[in-house]
């Protein structure tokens, strides 16, 4: 689960970390407002999105007037924002975060991540700060310091100051490095956080490091323990799609294509999703139902996949093992019947009561494309959402 940038340098605020006086807003007046009681003369207006790369897209703008702020978050608020990060949708601002503008001699990148590899918190850095870390890694990765965390013992004050000299900060400056350091990796490991990203944290001209940009991932798994993270979701920045899935305990990822998948487990799906594309096909989404789906989850993971007006065809791929082919089955032919689709749709059953699922799909004369292996099904898919699309074309035409 991702939060704003505000949310988060509240939290690490409150680990020790520093960062700018700064203030929300939900309209340019209040924007402009916010900078007046911030006082000052020149501020940092940002766009907040569940997104970085948000100041070469236009999101993060420095002002020194009330009649600048008003100006430059009119174009701001409402706007559709497409950064790097946001794919071309983008995503919608809806509130302003306002700064008072740091002057700074030096930015650093600074992120904690899990490494899988070595199953420990690692912390990434590097003196390039300002550049993603993509483009870091690809044209300075001499410059990146990383260190791995041991959990029984924590983060130490040695490993910190380790970590301050290889990044060349001043020696006056260590101890403050340390506390950064320090608040960075207590509230990941005490607020179950999967990604905390500073870029970039910086020197002040006053000799002072401070957290400049702000990007806190959250476990959604661990959501349930830290209720007042769990309430900064904002659903605004989420794929409406995706959103909905989640509500109904259903694990979904919106893509750019036309075939609609619903697979158990996120092999399969990963597998089905190869596969159509190898037959010549792009998909829709990843929809995995899980092990043990009832008809009444699989008629919901339909629903889902069919609501999406961008799907011309539906993949059913099952490999039951805890699931049952006989009540995967049940629940297709109970969301055709309680409401009938316009596409095609294919259904690959393997497994678990597989004689009894195909009976149910037999018998329920509904036009539901049959495939036995995952190659045949995928070859089906893209087949019948091409015969598909030709005949909508030719009814077009004669229209
Ligand atoms: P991002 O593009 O989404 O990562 O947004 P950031 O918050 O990192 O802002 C983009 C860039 O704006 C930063 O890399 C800084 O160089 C610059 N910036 C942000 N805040 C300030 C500030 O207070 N003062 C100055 N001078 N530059 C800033
Ligand atoms: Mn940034």
């Amino acid at each position: 689960m991702d939060i704003h940038e505000y949310q988060a340098k509240d939290i690490l605020k409150s680990f020790g970390v520093a960062v700018p006086d700064g203030a929300l807003a939900y309209s340019p007046e209040q924007a402009a407002y916010r900078a007046r009681e911030l006082g000052g003369d020149r501020w940092v207006v940002k766009a907040q999105v569940h997104a970085g790369g948000r100041g070469k897209a236009g999101g993060v703008k420095l002002c020194s007037s009330d009649h600048e702020i008003l100006d430059v978050t009119s174009d701001m608020f409402g706007m559709k924002l497409v950064t790097h990060q946001t794919g071309p949708a983008g995503k919608g601002v809806y509130r302003v975060y306002v700064e008072a503008a740091t002057a700074f001699e030096r930015e650093i990148y600074l992120g904690f991540v899990l490494d899988r590899t070595t199953q420990r918190v690692m912390i990434v850095a590097s003196g390039e700060g300002g550049m993603e870390i993509e483009d870091i890694s690809a044209t300075r990765p001499d410059s990146i310091v990383r260190s791995t965390v041991e959990p029984a013992v924590g983060l130490r004050d040695f490993q910190a100051r380790e970590i301050a000299f290889a990044l060349g900060i001043p020696a006056a400056l260590t101890q403050q490095m340390v506390r950064t350091l320090q608040g960075c990796y207590r509230a990941f490991t005490e607020l179950d956080a999967t990604m905390v990203e500073i870029n970039p944290l910086v020197i002040t001209s006053d000799s002072r490091i401070m957290a400049l940009d702000a990007k806190m991932t959250f476990d959604g798994n661990a959501m349930f323990r830290h209720p007042q993270i769990a309430e900064l979701r904002d659903k605004s920045q989420e794929d409406p799609r995706e959103s909905r899935a989640a509500d109904r305990g259903l694990s979904y990822i919106g893509l750019t294509g036309n075939i609609g998948c619903i697979v158990n487990g996120a092999g399969l799906a990963m597998a089905t999703m190869d596969t159509i594309k190898l037959a010549g096909g792009e998909p829709a989404n990843f929809l995995d139902i899980g092990g043990g789906a009832t008809p009444e989850r699989v008629a919901k993971a339909f629903k889902l996949v069919t609501s999406d007006k961008n799907v011309q065809a539906v993949l059913v791929n099952i490999f039951a093992g805890i699931n049952r082919c006989d009540w995967v089955a049940e629940g297709v032919v109970q969301a055709l019947r309680a409401e009938p689709v316009d596409v095609p749709v294919v259904v690959r059953l393997a497994g678990t009561n597989v004689e009894e699922g195909l009976k149910i799909l037999a018998k329920s004369g509904l036009p539901i494309i049959r495939a036995t292996t995952l190659m045949e099904a995928a070859q089906r898919a893209v087949t019948a959402w091409k015969n598909d699309m030709a005949q909508n074309t030719k009814v077009r035409a004669v229209k």
